[in-house]
């Protein structure tokens, strides 16, 4: 009985929690304030548009962000906020709160894939607008500045404050963020990475290493005396062996042999036969346990072959878990912001962005996006236009329910 009785008592108090979330973001939402801020996103749609595309046209491939960073800068300059670059060429905007508040930071990243020189010119049709880089993140970047120029209007104070960062080289390394988090560990509370993601959030990034794995041998000619084999052979068992390697779903894991490669003509034995392989998952000890029983079958089949084996590691980022980070008060207010605006949230533990450089660094953190974007990274890359007003009104709610309402 006084177990049920605990139980009963824990029970209700998780639900008065969740109650308390979910009535902080409405009570915030209901505010004459926050409603005037959401009428002004709906009276500049098209102002929204047009600075939305001249963004996206100023190409920014990684490293090259400047001609970018110094147009969003000048746009920044029209309002009261503390502009600065760190060492890292991140563009950082902050406005100040009142005092008291969590310090809460957005991010999105403002360089593109495409190569320097690319001419971009955006068009509009049929609800959409074509052009690369236009979500993947400048659909983003446009979405902070209007939640900016919407919180002004309004007159909303926050009580922590809120930190606009215009971050570099998320592409290429996340070098940007990597270097923000590191230098302001322990003086940020929350930091939203926004980078795709539209109606959902992820709390946690996904692990992925990428590697190439040689067989190395003496090649030869067709006729010459077998063995030693071809390098194709011990390779060919390999992926076969490793493809029967178990890969969990839960925590979400995916392998993948992508690319092969082996002699350059038919009539030669291979003395260098390798392959890639991308392993993901959201665990690192998933990770660390395939990493092992793979190394094991490239030694067992190159032994077997009378072979020798070399791993090269192309490219490795951890799985990204804070312990407590899905139970914190910003996983559970991004919850009820976006129960709030009417979206039944996918949340996911498997993102793959800047919110992972965060988390490393200990930052409670999640990454979403303001807006439905399709080829990201293609030149054919478009985006629904409508829906952005409406993530616009998601991240301000977002912006104020996380920072907190000022008096
Ligand atoms: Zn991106």
């Amino acid at each position: 009985m006084r177990l049920f009785l605990i139980l009963l008592i824990l029970f209700l108090s998780v639900q008065s929690q969740a109650q308390s979330h979910a009535e902080q973001v409405k009570t915030i939402q209901d505010d004459p304030r926050v409603k005037a801020a959401f009428d002004h996103v709906d009276k500049n749609r098209d102002a929204i548009l047009h600075e939305w595309i001249a963004i996206t046209e100023i190409n920014a491939p990684s490293k090259q962000e400047q001609e970018r960073a110094k147009f969003i800068e000048s746009l920044l300059r029209k309002h009261k906020l503390e502009i600065r670059y760190d060492s890292a060429g991140n563009l950082i905007a902050t406005r100040k709160g009142t005092s008291g508040g969590p310090v809460t930071v957005f991010d999105a990243h403002m360089d593109t894939v495409f190569q320097p020189g690319l001419k971009i010119k955006a068009t509009v049709r049929d609800g959409r607008v074509y052009a690369p880089g236009v979500g993947d993140d400048t659909r983003n970047i446009e979405a902070l500045l209007a939640t900016i120029r919407a919180l002004d209007a309004a007159k909303i104070k926050t009580k922590g404050d809120l930190v606009f960062l215009f971050t570099t080289d998320e592409e290429a390394g996340m070098t940007g963020a990597k270097q923000y988090t590191k230098d302001n560990k322990g003086k940020v509370d929350y930091y939203v990475a926004l980078d795709g993601g539209y109606e959902g959030f992820t709390y946690a990034g996904i692990g992925i290493n990428w590697y190439r794995h040689h067989f190395i041998g003496p090649g030869g000619h067709t006729r010459s005396r077998t063995p030693p084999y071809s390098a194709t052979l011990p390779l060919a068992r390999a992926i076969a062996r490793i493809y029967e390697l178990k890969v969990p779903t839960s925590p979400s894991s995916n392998l993948n042999i992508g690319m092969l490669g082996g002699s350059e003509v038919p009539n030669a034995k291979a003395a260098d036969a390798w392959f890639t392989v991308d392993l993901r998952s959201t665990s690192n000890d998933v990770i660390a346990d395939l990493e092992k029983k793979i190394a094991m079958i490239l030694d067992e089949e190159a032994k077997r072959a009378g072979l020798t084996v070399k791993t090269d590691v192309i490219s490795a980022s951890p799985a990204a878990i804070l312990p407590g980070n899905r139970e914190s008060d910003l996983v559970k207010i991004a919850e009820a912001v976006h129960r709030a605006m009417g979206f039944d949230p996918p949340i996911g533990n498997a993102g793959s962005n800047n919110s992972s450089a965060a988390l490393l660094q200990g930052i409670n953190s999640i990454s979403t996006g303001a807006g439905p974007c399709n080829d990201s990274h293609a030149l054919t890359e478009n985006c629904e236009i409508d829906p952005l007003y409406k993530g616009i009104k998601k991240l301000l709610l977002l912006e104020v329910a996380l920072a907190g309402l000022a008096p």
